[in-house]
């Protein structure tokens, strides 16, 4: 079938497997071209099939080497329905590792659920013995825990409401928004959806089931970003549940004995990051900036440069905090200012010429595998992917 990009709101139902597949390659194409990174070898990804989860993955494999096991929860073809994007990265993602000669496997559930846990544990006891690292990358909406409950994660305030500019990005409008501030039980969900206890429980089992190397290093990725986001993003209930993450960081340091750091990364357009209100047009100036600058990146820079140049086998780059910074070409001065000086100005009329809209719906539509070159959408292409390692 021909598959065309179908929106709604901040997502796109359909995803092409051509495309995606573009994309995975480009990443491996990107991670193959610079220095090999000298790391873990056995490495767990848990949200290994878009964003930084991805990224990370195709970094330890394809530069590091590693064999890779990794935890979807995504959706295969069915009828008419193009499968997820997730889906079809991973089914390009073991391909290539195929071709390579890399270990890969997959497995597609709820990685807050214990059964997920134990297949994981049962696949890594088969196959690779134990773990020397594992990479907490989830970005979830809700989170169902063994006695039914499900919890769902709210993007608001805490404590007081706060008005400031967002976009609508489909009318290239700019407006003020007005974000309430979450209840109580809204926080205690969130952190309950988006903290640390799930990671503390993946981490646990596996030490438990012996699946582990004892110098393993865990991972888990938070955002800090600048003052005017603050309110929504590292002072609101996501931030909570984040400071929350890094609690746990030193938890499973202290409490497990496995080394567990939180890698602070940049803004980035994902599936995720276009959900949160104002975020998305402070991404569209920092672009802008960024691309001026030339220091511009996204996931698979990040993630490369994580693996190779911060967590290395024997060192670890840290603040004073003991959380590595991703965000450090973010953050720089240089780029700060001239975001603050764009943003105290921008208007449906300055949009076009201070921001960069384009480059943010040209990410959006990549993520799912639309608007890159050298695909031809207009192709005949079978919806119907497997990937290899999943049988269902
Ligand atoms: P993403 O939406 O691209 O990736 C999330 C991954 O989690 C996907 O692979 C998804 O399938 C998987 N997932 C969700 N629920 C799951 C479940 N129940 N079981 C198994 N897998 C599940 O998001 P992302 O932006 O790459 O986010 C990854 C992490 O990075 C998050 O912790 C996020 O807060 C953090 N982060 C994101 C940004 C950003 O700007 N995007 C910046 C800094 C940090």
């Amino acid at each position: 079938m021909i598959i065309e990009p179908k929106t709604r709101g901040f997502i796109c139902t359909t995803a092409h497997p051509a495309g995606c597949r573009e994309n995975v390659r480009r990443q491996i194409e990107y991670v193959t071209s610079q220095p090999e990174i000298n790391s873990a070898k056995k490495v767990l990804v848990i949200g290994s099939s878009t964003g930084y989860g991805l990224a990370s993955r195709i970094s330890m494999a394809f530069s590091g080497r590693a064999a890779t096991i990794g935890i979807i929860f995504d959706k295969p073809a069915s009828g008419k329905r193009t499968a997820s994007a997730g889906w079809y990265n991973t089914a390009a993602f073991e391909e290539f590792a195929k071709a390579d000669g890399l270990y890969a496997k997959t497995l597609n559930g709820d990685a807050f659920s214990k059964e997920v846990k134990e297949k994981t544990i049962s696949l890594i006891k088969q196959d690779l013995g134990k773990v020397d690292m594992v990479i907490y990358s989830l970005a979830a909406p809700r989170r169902a825990t063994e006695d039914g409950t499900t919890y769902s994660s709210v993007l608001k305030t805490v404590g007081n409401s706060y008005t400031n500019k967002t976009i609508d990005l489909a009318n290239r409008k700019v407006s003020d928004i007005t974000i309430d501030p979450a209840t109580e039980e809204e926080i205690t969900n969130t952190i309950k959806v988006m903290g640390g206890e799930d990671w503390k429980d993946w981490i646990q089992a596996l030490k438990d089931a012996d699946a582990i190397e004892e110098d393993a290093v865990t991972l888990a990725y938070s955002y800090i970003g600048p003052e005017l986001t603050h309110p929504m993003y590292k002072d609101g209930s996501i931030g909570k549940a984040k400071d929350h993450l890094f609690h746990t960081s030193q938890e499973i340091s202290r409490e497990l004995g496995i080394e567990a750091y939180i890698s602070v990364n940049k803004a980035l357009v994902t599936q995720s990051s276009a959900a949160i209100p104002i975020v998305p047009l402070y991404i569209t100036l920092l672009y802008k900036i960024m691309k001026e600058q030339g220091n511009h990146e996204g996931c698979i820079e990040q993630m490369y440069r994580l693996f190779h140049d911060k967590l290395q086998k024997d060192s670890v780059e840290t603040d004073e905090d003991g959380m590595i910074r991703l965000d450090d070409l973010e953050m720089l001065p240089q780029v700060q200012e001239a975001v603050m000086k764009v943003w105290s100005t921008i208007s449906d009329e300055t949009l076009e010429k201070d921001a960069d809209i384009n480059g943010y719906w040209e990410d959006f539509y990549q993520m799912f595998g639309f608007c890159i070159s050298g695909v031809d959408y207009t192709a005949d292409v079978d919806p119907d992917v497997k990937i290899p390692s999943i049988t269902e």
